[in-house]
């Protein structure tokens, strides 16, 4: 049987990597023509350590904004929607085409330059989810700078220790945040209070107001400046500034990754491959083609995921996309997203599990869903991706039976996976055109098969692997460590901004410079489909079996009732680890232990056996993208068995909601205060 199209592309990309992506370039606008697509090098570290580095497209140069905007008002597509803008936590709406993108970014680069801004610069933007947001980030990617985007609403001291590590020019921020039914959160003492713990002095602090709760005073010695006065002086002057094309290795950005202990990691992207990897990612992955395709991202723009397929993904494309700014659930209800879905006639949708959960669990029945379905309101829907943390196999299938059925003919959910660290996907099912390689083609051939549980097959580019401890290649079916070969595709980052050393210590030095270390654990199948299970610390070692949390999870969630479920490992003295696990159960019957047990003995063995179980509602924290902090979990029950309730526990800055914290930590008080949780210290 002939290979499918998804495998012969993922093939000739690792086969022949320069000829793939130097085909691939071509597809975008380039100042400078590339040569070559692909470059290895050794780098040479202070510490006297060498490895092997790569670079992609390295004489080339690019601005990514011209290709993200001017291309397409200068191909007739300027009338093209290019940012629709829906806010129910502020009542708005607004639709911004891609000539008008083109005028605001221009008028806010001559603004920003005039400020200081020049190529090369760092400008740290801190925002909620408004479509100056946007333009901010792009006007800075213009003029050639590098943006550090850094979750608006994060705390004083967050937002002074990335001050502090990327040493930006200026900031970009608004007068408040939106955070769902909470209302608004003014970001003027966070702002203030991050600049006056910052060793670092910025220059320029450039506010956008909002009429929900404003910036009350300018101190204009401090450099604080209004942004809409700004804009419409330069608007008077007809000032405006053209894009400054970079060298494709130059950055494009700083991401830091939501790490949960130490000094966040600034993953640095750079110009030219992240516009190749994504303008492939989304037109042939995705299969957002271009004008007339909307995808809708719901994620922060402060994440990765909305880097990439809020902002420039669906730019690079010429398509629509939707930046929303509200939560899944209370902003009104949980029918918002399909609402969204179709208003906008949206045609791909990509949120995370747990916004899913969170929908499920208010509406059970699916019946905001249907009711829309059933008009025929999500027919053009052709897909929901999913990504940020595993999506157990119960929500894929049924947000894939929802789909079939109301969404566009074969739409389906596909489970993709991705890091800071990749800019792109590294896995997923493919929506590829009919026509072979024509990307522009809207009609498409049949994907791969979904596997529930699964996060599809390789991308291209992205050489996955599975290896021991000590590197070397496990069989198929064998759970173990995901590395990556190198090079690492072009989306993907290079080396840490200004810390080449961390970057060899964090990635590359576990496997001796021979794999990528991505951090997560799981096996690939004998069908080469990709199963992320859990993070490799979050791996539990029961009597040496290898268990993922992952796993685990997945069988207690057999049972119907389970809406939320996080398993942590407790340390035992008997056989190494005991699985523990948080949950949420609307009633828990008195035996939920053992109707557990039952379900982890019928699925993975009696070795998964929980040891104990804690179930109230809202203990599970998480991030605000969405992944569960079972390291927070961990540490309260670590400190729940030695009595001590009230020690601190490492909460990163990411953590969406602090309560939920305290919930857990009174939970976990009260379980071990009982007589469960004096059985269960007897015996470990
Ligand atoms: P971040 O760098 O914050 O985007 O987090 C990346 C991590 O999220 C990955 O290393 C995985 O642990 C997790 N992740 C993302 N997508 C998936 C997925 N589809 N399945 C399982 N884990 C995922």
């Amino acid at each position: 049987m002939a290979p499918h199209p998804q495998d012969e592309a993922y093939e000739l990309s690792v086969s022949d990597p320069s000829k793939f992506w130097a085909t691939q370039a071509k597809q975008l606008t380039w100042h400078t023509t590339p040569t070559t697509a692909f470059r290895k090098s050794t780098r040479k570290l202070d510490s006297g350590v060498s490895h092997s580095s790569w670079s992609w497209f390295p004489d080339g140069e690019i601005s990514t904004t011209y290709n993200c905007i001017d291309r397409h008002v200068e191909a007739g597509d300027g009338d093209t929607t290019a940012i629709i803008w829906d806010s129910p936590v502020s009542g708005s709406k607004q639709k911004i085409s891609y000539s008008e993108l083109l005028e605001e970014v221009a008028t806010l680069a001559g603004v920003l330059r005039e400020q200081g801004v020049k190529k090369g610069d760092t400008v740290i933007v801190y925002m909620p989810m408004i479509p100056a947001t946007l333009i901010g980030i792009l006007a800075v990617a213009r003029l050639g700078a590098i943006h550090a985007v850094v979750f608006g609403g994060f705390s004083a001291s967050s937002l002074a220790q990335r001050i502090e590590a990327s040493q930006p020019t200026a900031i970009l921020t608004a007068s408040c945040g939106i955070e769902g039914a909470k209302g608004p959160i003014p970001y003027q003492p966070m702002v203030r209070g991050a600049l006056e713990q910052s060793p670092h002095k910025v220059a320029k602090t450039i506010i956008w107001q909002r009429d929900q709760s404003k910036w009350s005073d300018f101190r204009k010695d401090d450099g604080e400046r209004d942004w809409q006065t700004l804009v419409d002086d330069a608007r008077k002057r007809g000032l405006k500034a053209d894009n400054v094309p970079v060298k494709s290795s130059d950055g494009l950005y700083i991401i830091y990754t939501s790490g949960t202990t130490g000094l966040p990691k600034g993953v640095l992207r750079e110009a030219g491959g992240h516009a190749v990897g994504l303008n492939l990612s989304i037109r042939y992955l995705f299969g957002v083609r271009g004008p007339g395709d909307v995808i809708f991202t719901a994620s922060d723009v402060g994440w990765v995921v909305g880097h990439s397929f809020i902002l420039y993904a669906p730019l690079l494309a010429g398509a629509t996309t939707v930046l929303f700014e509200g939560k899944p659930i209370g902003t009104p209800d949980a029918g918002t997203f399909w609402r969204i879905l179709e208003e906008y006639k949206v045609n791909c949708f990509f949120t995370a599990p747990t916004a899913l959960r969170a929908v499920r669990k208010e509406d059970p029945e699916n019946k905001f869903f249907k009711s829309r379905g059933e008009k025929g309101g999500l027919r053009h829907l052709r897909s929901l991706f999913l990504a940020g943390e595993r999506s157990e196999p119960s929500i894929v299938t049924m947000y894939n039976e929802l789909v079939k059925q109301y969404g566009a003919p074969n739409a389906q959910v596909i489970d993709h996976w991705w890091s800071s660290e990749s800019g792109s996907p590294m896995t997923g099912i493919a929506l590829l055109p009919k026509t072979a390689h024509n990307l522009d083609d809207h009609e498409f051939i049949e994907p791969l098969k979904i596997k529930p549980g699964s996060a599809g097959k390789p991308m291209p580019g992205f050489d996955v692997r599975i290896v021991d401890d000590e590197g070397k290649p496990l069989e198929q079916g064998t759970m173990g460590n995901i590395v990556l070969g190198i090079p690492f595709a072009p989306s993907g980052f290079t080396t840490l901004w200004k810390d080449d050393e961390r970057f060899w210590k964090s990635y590359l030095k576990r496997f001796n410079g021979e794999w990528m270390d991505t951090g997560d654990a799981g096996m690939i199948d004998e069908e080469g489909y990709v199963h992320v299970m859990s993070r490799s610390d979050d791996v539990i070692n029961v009597a040496a079996h290898r268990l993922s949390t992952g796993a685990i999870e997945q069988a207690i969630g057999s049972n119907s009732q389970v809406t939320e479920v996080a398993v942590v490992p407790l340390p035992g003295q008997m056989k190494g680890h005991v699985p523990f696990a948080f949950l949420t159960i609307p009633d828990p019957p008195s035996d939920l232990l053992k109707d557990l047990n039952g379900r982890l003995r019928h699925h993975i063995g009696p070795i998964a056996s929980l040891g104990g179980v804690i179930s109230a509602p809202g203990i599970i924290p998480k991030t605000r993208s969405g992944k569960t902090l079972r390291r927070v979990l961990k540490e309260l029950v670590e400190n729940g068995l030695e009595g001590k309730y009230d020690k601190e526990v490492n909460v990163p800055a990411t953590v969406e909601d602090p309560a939920v914290v305290d919930k857990a930590r009174a939970a976990v008080k009260e379980y071990f205060s009982s007589g469960a949780g004096k059985e269960i210290k007897a015996k470990l």
